[in-house]
This record gives C-alpha cells, structure tokens and sequence, in this order.
C-alpha cells in the first residue's frame, strides 16, 4: 500500500501545489448549513447540482475510506488584465471541457493511485473548500473562500480536489477555521456590489454576481445593472479587496501564454454578436456553464459590460446589437448601455430606435435616453467639430 509521502510527492510531481489527508466520514456541518438554508441553495439540486448528496464521501464510493485534497494553485502566471477585468480568474484556464492541463493531471494521479490498487472518485458536488480545510490545507476567509496555508502566499487563489479514495490514511490536523486578521474590517463584505455576502461567511448565492451571470433569468434588472459592472462571467472583487491576498497578487509573474493566446475571442466586441458555431468553437469548451441556448444571455452581459466601461468606442457593437439581434433581452440591454455611455451619437442612435421599436425595447430606450447624463452630452456638443464649431478658437 502507498504511502503519504509516496502519494504527496507524486501530487507534487505532477504539478499539484499541496496535498491533505481526511477520512470520508460525511461532513455533517455542511449538511446542516445545506439543510437550515434550503431556500437559498435549492436552485442547485433543481439545476442537477446535488449538493446535499456530495456531502457523505460514500455516496460517490461506497468504500471510501479517506479523502486525499489535492489543492490547485491556478493565479502562478499572469493573466492578461483585460481578461481579469471580465472573468473570474478561476474559469481563464478551466480545462474541464479541454483536459489539457489540470484535468489531465488530476487523471494522471488517479491512474497512478489505481496502478497501485486504490480506487478512487473525484465528485463534482463534494464540499471541496470544507474538505480542504478538513484535511488542513488552510482555513476560511470571510467571503467563504479557501485561504491555503502552505502554498499560493497563503491566498485564495487557489482550488482543492477532493479525491476519495478506500485506502486508509491517517488524517492531517484539521484547520476548520476562519483566519482573517481582526483589523480588517471586513473589506469583502463593504466591497460586494450586490450584498450577497449578507455577514461573515454568509453567502446569498443567488445575489453573487458570478451565479447572476450564468444562471441569472431574463433581462437583468435596472438595479443589478451598474453594480455588476464589468463582469460578463463570475465576479472576482470579494478576492481581489481582500488584504489576505496582496501579497500574491503584487507579486511578478511571467504571462500564461495558454490564456494570452485565447484572449481575443474573449473581447467585448467578439462576445457581443458572437454566433453559435464561435460560441461553440472559441468559447464554450473553456467558459460551459452556459449552453448554446444561452447565447442571448452572453450577448446581453457583453452589453451590460460595454455600457459599464462608459467608452464612446463600443457604440458602434451596441448599435449594431440594438438593430440586428434577434432577442429583445439584447437589444433591450444595448439601449441600456447606449444610455449609460452617452453622448450625441449614442443619443441619436436611440432616438432613431424609438420610433421602430415597441415593447419592453421601446421601455428601455426611452428610460435610457430620460436618464441618459446631460452633462456628458453637452462635453460631446461643445468638441470641436462634433456640431460645427471650434470653441477652442
Ligand atoms: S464574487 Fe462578487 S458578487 Fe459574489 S460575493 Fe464576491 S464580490 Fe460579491
Ligand atoms: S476582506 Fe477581510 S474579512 Fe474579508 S476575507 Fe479578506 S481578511 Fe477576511
């Protein structure tokens, strides 16, 4: 039978930053976390998430003796910023759909563990952070994130892989824990634009930003619109304030070419009237938690994203989306984020639309040309050249 020490150097071998040991005895505290808030989680088992029945290690292999995390630390190489300004940093480099990187090494170490006579499943629903912190890989942030205490600057950039297994090993010290200093004054809860962190580690995940973007239904609401900013899927900001994660994100890394490489299908511009075969081709097989169906709502949160940047040079992309998209989700959000950039072309190109359009469209291009900023319009008028005159004379 393989060892600790044989196992955890083979992780680390295989590019895994840290290993931890637990037993498969069922993580009861989650299960009453799940239970106490069925209202706030019961989307998921309707979504074929069954988080309830990830919690008993058994459920996936019956003889599960022990669940051995491996821990990946996925923020080593430098993303490009565009990309982080849009995507959570964890889906740049998922590889679920590809099995080109982790996956493959995840597979690589199961096989290993197999040569050697130990079973093993990696379920998608066990409570991986938990199981994390059970076999003391780190403790938890007040944003419920995972911060390792070994690897990754003590961050959470971090995702650990319950792999259970029916080997018997001793288990690590456990760190079910909440570590944050106590001077921070609860930075992730202030700095969370739509108040799904309802206290310390209480999430609403229906708030967070990250569900909203892929699973959110219809038309985002006004109210959402400008908190959710420039995120057109997952949401990073809980991480990126937290002072537990500085020091690894000041640090200088060399660029992920494999990310860099890809970054230009992710653009605004390509999102926003991407057809099914790009969506297919280009995107899916790396962001999938939305399916071709779905194409109207990456469409509509490209045009959410646009309006937020406030740059007259995504106009033309919203135009052409209020004019020739076929969903009135899109074009609704185009007039949106017409509105909410503003300025004399964005405004006649709405006045245009008023005419045409009808129903919820119509709604909202008359709402964005009411709130469109007066301020922005009168700087655009008085340009030289836009209306005429030169007032720099
Ligand atoms: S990921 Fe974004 S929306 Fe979700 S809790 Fe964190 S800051 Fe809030
Ligand atoms: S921002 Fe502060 S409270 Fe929130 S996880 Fe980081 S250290 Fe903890």
């Amino acid at each position: 039978m393989l060892t600790k020490r044989e196992i955890t150097e083979k992780a680390l071998e295989l590019g895994f930053a840290d290993v931890g040991f637990t037993t498969a005895e069922p993580f009861t505290s989650q299960q009453e976390i799940l239970e106490e808030r069925k209202e706030s989680y019961g989307w998921t088992l309707a979504g074929g998430l069954d988080l309830a029945g990830g919690t008993d290690p058994r459920n996936a292999l019956p003889e599960a003796k022990s669940v051995i995390v491996l821990l990946e630390s996925y923020l080593e190489k430098a993303y490009p910023p565009a990309l982080e300004g849009h995507f959570g940093r964890c889906y740049l480099d998922d590889d679920r759909v590809t099995k080109d990187g982790m996956t493959k090494r995840l597979g690589l170490f199961r096989e290993f563990l197999k040569q050697e006579g130990i079973a093993s499943r990696v379920p998608f629903n066990a409570p991986q952070r938990l199981a994390a912190a059970r076999a003391g890989l780190g403790d938890f942030g007040k944003n419920n994130f995972l911060y390792a205490h070994r690897v990754a600057g003590h961050s959470s950039w971090v995702v650990p892989l319950p792999v259970i297994v029916d080997g018997e090993f001793t288990p690590d010290p456990p760190s079910v824990a909440v570590g944050c200093p106590e001077w921070c004054r609860n930075a992730c809860i202030a700095a969370c634009p739509t108040q799904a962190i309802r206290g310390p580690n209480r999430l609403e995940p229906k708030r967070c930003i990250a569900f909203l973007t892929y699973f959110g239904r219809g038309l985002t609401p006004p109210e959402l619109r400008e908190p959710m900013g420039l995120w057109v899927y997952g949401c990073d900001r809980c991480q990126n304030v937290c002072p537990r994660n500085t020091s690894w994100m000041a640090q200088e890394r060399p660029i992920n070419e494999r990310v860099t490489a890809k970054a230009g299908s992710f653009d605004l511009s390509c999102l926003i009237k991407m057809d099914r075969e790009f969506f297919l081709n280009r995107v899916w097989p790396h962001m999938f938690y939305m399916s071709d169906k779905d194409l109207w709502r990456w469409h509509m949160n490209a045009a959410r994203a646009m309006g937020n940047t406030r740059d007259d040079r995504y106009i033309p992309a919203l135009a052409s989306a209020l004019r020739e998209n076929t969903d009135e989700r899109v074009r609704a959000m185009a007039a949106w984020a017409l509105g909410r950039i503003g300025g004399v072309t964005a405004r006649k190109t709405l006045e245009m639309h008023l005419l045409k359009e009808d129903g919820v469209v119509k709604t909202e291009v008359r709402s964005a040309l009411d709130n469109m900023p007066q301020a922005r319009l009168e700087e655009k008028q008085a340009l030289p050249g836009i209306n005429g005159q030169d007032h720099s004379k």
